[in-house]
């Protein structure tokens, strides 16, 4: 097989994006459109942009002849043919030509803004699961009205329901605390009293939970359900601290669930994803992506990639783009992850190290093999 011939089969595969959320509702025009390009709630240095960066530039370069755009064209002449267009068409567009078959949606992060699962479904063409994130189920329940005593029980009953027909769990312990919490499950009089101080917190107007104990309950609760769990982990918006998202800081707690069989995914990972490859080699139920640092490092996208394929058996590998809101993300978490694959993969076929036949292979398994198996996805997409 030619160098052509393995790019042929990376752009055929209809791809499992396993970590995702969903596309933005309506319009997105000037600095708003912008700051979807970056993790940073700041504005970028005089005279600049969001899009003076790999994914900016990325998006110029890939996303514009989606448009009917030349290659690179300006900002200015992008935002405006997207204005044209209308967003429910540049959606439609940019989230049909990234090929993914089925999108697996976190609705955890301001939902209300974004197209829930089957909305995706319905613009993309694509299918589409839910994965349900543990923090706000719990924050639903006191929303709702609970008192201390009864909260482990009101969200043990919640997330059974919320959980009935979700693909995954997800946590971002990693922005609530860190992901160096205790790996131990509290005690029931433990929950009990961190719920009572949380519920004492949210009547002065602090609705967010960031207590280490019931973050940790969460996690064990999660647990029950058998459903994988996905972590955040490293790289995000800087209600993070990036050191304490080391995934090596869960290595005890990966140790103590380890026999109860539930696949622990370790989401998007950068800096720290080579870290989380050897989790991924060395503990049969960890798995990771490099999801949103294949869009954030864009030209560069291509080391990340050839990274996640070190020391991680392929097994364990991931697609999944991690975009939130402007579909740019979507279709860019696809086409740069097909680019950087073929480059990286045919590569090593042209100096004879791999076969093109194993190449062909590791491509079906990240791309979409890896995640029905794990994700127990009885349709093909
Ligand atoms: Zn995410």
């Amino acid at each position: 097989m030619t160098a052509d011939g393995l790019r042929a089969a990376v752009d055929a595969l209809r791809l499992v994006d396993h970590h995702v959320h969903g596309a933005m509702v309506g319009d997105v025009e000037g600095a708003a459109f912008e700051a979807g390009f970056s993790e940073s709630p700041w504005p970028p240095p005089v005279g600049t942009t969001h899009l003076d960066s790999q994914l900016g530039f990325a998006v110029r370069r890939w996303c514009a002849p989606v448009l009917d755009l030349h290659p690179n064209v300006d900002v200015t002449a992008y935002v405006a043919r997207r204005r044209d267009l209308g967003a429910p068409e540049v959606t439609r567009r940019l989230l049909a030509a990234s090929g993914v078959g089925l999108f697996l949606v976190d609705t955890g992060c301001r939902a209300e803004q974004t197209l829930g699962p089957e909305e995706m479904a319905a613009t993309s063409g694509a299918a589409a699961s839910e994965i349900v994130r543990l923090e706000s189920v719990a924050e639903e329940v006191t929303a709702s009205g609970v008192d201390a005593t009864r909260f482990a029980d009101r969200f043990a009953s919640t997330l059974d329901e919320r959980a009935r027909y979700a693909a995954a769990l997800k946590s971002v312990i990693a922005y609530r605390h860190g992901l160096d919490f205790d790996p131990e499950p509290p005690s029931a009089a433990e929950v009990r009293r961190a719920a009572g101080q949380w519920l004492r917190r949210q009547e002065t107007g602090e609705p967010r939970l960031t207590d280490p104990v019931l973050l940790r309950h969460l996690l064990w609760a999660g647990l029950e359900r058998g459903l994988p769990l996905q972590f955040h982990v490293g790289y995000g918006d800087p209600d993070l601290t990036l050191h304490r998202c080391d995934p090596s800081l869960m290595t005890d707690f990966l140790r103590l669930v380890q026999d109860r069989h539930v696949p622990v995914m370790l989401l998007h990972g950068y800096p720290y994803h080579r870290t989380a490859g050897y989790l991924a080699h060395v503990f049969p139920h960890v798995y990771f992506d490099v999801g949103l640092a294949v869009n954030y490092t864009g030209a560069r996208s291509r080391a990340v990639v050839a990274e996640s394929l070190e020391v991680a058996p392929f097994g364990k590998v991931l697609f999944s783009s991690d975009a939130w809101g402007p579909a740019e993300l979507h279709y860019l978490g696809a086409v740069l992850w097909r680019r950087a694959m073929a480059s990286v993969l045919g590569e090593w076929v042209e100096a004879g190290e791999w076969s093109s036949a194993d190449a062909v292979r590791v491509v079906k398994m990240v791309g979409a093999g890896n995640a029905k198996r794990v994700y127990r996805l009885e349709e093909s997409p």
